[in-house]
């Protein structure tokens, strides 16, 4: 196969928020993983950007205008006297940190940017280690999201592909992104996690299919404590190839939250860093355009080993298994290897009669899509942003409400909001 062009985005202040002491979403594992990936020289093979912030109006093409806003002016001195916190379900899981704002526009940026990039046929694979934050809702944040980076870049690459498949590794339940492109078959959503005894988001049976035009167009693989690489592999290849022989997309998002790894401080999944890797060495086959993103990944010294190891696979670039010299050795420590024994911790529950189930159940949803949807564009929105406009940064901060492109669409504080429409209009 050809090698892909590969455009990375990446800003060195990523790393540097924090979510709190005991909190187990650390953004520093952003910063290990870039750290791998430069000291395996694997920027070398690619075209690494420090990525567009995304602006408040970029973050309301799926949000609501009020809960962004709120985003935008919440801080943790300011929390005491603001009683909205709950309605935007803020607090414990999701807590107020110094420059959460910016922290969101930095995540969402770099996957819009890498949308446009896919969009304009300047690279084949867009990687965004820092998004994938597949919780955020249109009206809330859940699950340590805040932004739905994933929605807004879909947004964009639907103004140039008829059919966007996202598919998501993470351990959770990519219910965020679902809800979102539910009710529509121009979004093929395709989640593998676990699913029972409460495990968040507690949403994702194989029963959630969607609704409308979109029914069938959602596709939920729920599996039990403990699957492995290979159990994992026997569901993943057969129900990929399925859906993209039978949906046709034009272009991948693919969500690689690391938490579904063995070991992980909130998983409770035996994959390897391979077997972890194997999946996206699939989906890349398919040698279609590829939005990459991160996600979950709570033992952050794995989580930097997974993505690594996942760029070498998009660069078609072999890499050691010993850990190269690099700022964070330590982490590494005892073994200094990129495919530590992380796997066999946890009892595997998934029988082969549920597994073959499950698959069984799948492959027939798969078969109710009726055909390849085509689409009639009445009228294309123009492109947000062009390349080049892209350089000269905006204020994250607002400065953008006096860009006469927005000229009469600003957010009225009156604005009222209806949160049960939470789909978006495709
Ligand atoms: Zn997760």
């Amino acid at each position: 196969m050809a090698k892909k062009r590969v455009a990375y985005f990446y800003d060195e202040d990523v790393g540097n928020f924090h979510y709190g002491p005991n909190h187990p979403m650390k953004p520093h594992r952003l910063t290990l993983t870039h750290n791998l990936v430069f000291n395996y020289a694997l920027h070398k093979k690619m075209e690494v950007y420090k990525p567009y912030r995304a602006t408040y109006h970029d973050m309301c093409r799926f949000h609501s205008s009020d809960y962004i806003q709120f985003l935008r002016r919440v801080t943790p001195q300011n929390t005491g006297q603001n009683k909205t916190l709950n309605n935007f379900n803020v607090g414990e899981d999701c807590p107020v940190f110094s420059g959460l704002f910016d922290f969101c526009s930095i995540y969402t940026g770099a996957s819009l940017e890498g949308a446009v990039r896919l969009n304009q046929g300047v690279c084949d694979i867009a990687v965004n280690w820092a998004g994938g934050l597949h919780h955020a809702k249109k009206c809330e944040a859940s699950g340590f999201c805040y932004v739905n980076d994933i929605v807004v870049a879909i947004l964009e690459l639907l103004k140039y592909h008829n059919r966007v498949l996202y598919i998501d590794i993470d351990i959770h339940h990519g219910d965020g992104v679902q809800e979102a492109f539910y009710l529509t078959d121009r979004v093929m959503t395709l989640s593998f996690h676990k699913y029972g005894n409460q495990f968040f988001p507690g949403t994702g049976d194989m029963f959630e299919l969607g609704v409308e035009n979109g029914r069938y167009y959602s596709l939920n693989v729920p599996l039990r404590d403990g699957i492995d690489d290979q159990g994992y592999a026997n569901l993943f290849k057969p129900i990929m190839q399925s859906v993209v022989n039978h949906y046709q997309p034009s272009c991948i998002v693919l969500q690689c939250g690391a938490d579904s790894l063995g070991c992980d401080r909130l998983g409770c999944f035996n994959l390897s860093i391979k077997g972890h890797g194997e999946c996206v060495q699939f989906v890349k086959t398919f040698n279609l355009p590829m939005l990459v993103l991160g996600g979950g990944g709570y033992t952050i010294k794995n989580v930097a080993r997974c993505w690594a190891y996942e760029t070498s696979l998009l660069v078609d670039q072999e890499i050691s298994s010993d850990i190269p010299y690099n700022d964070y050795l330590e982490y590494f420590a005892p073994d200094f290897s990129l495919y530590p024994d992380i796997a066999a911790r946890i009892e595997n529950q998934n029988t082969k009669q549920y597994l073959d189930h499950i698959k069984h159940t799948v492959i027939e949803n798969i078969k109710c899509l009726t055909g390849a949807p085509s689409v009639q564009m009445q009228e294309v929105p123009p492109d947000f942003m062009c390349l080049e406009s892209m350089e000269e940064q905006e204020d994250p901060d607002g400065r953008q409400e006096d860009d006469p492109r927005f000229e009469g669409e600003f957010y009225d504080g009156d604005h009222d909001v209806d949160k049960e429409d939470a789909y978006v209009e495709v």
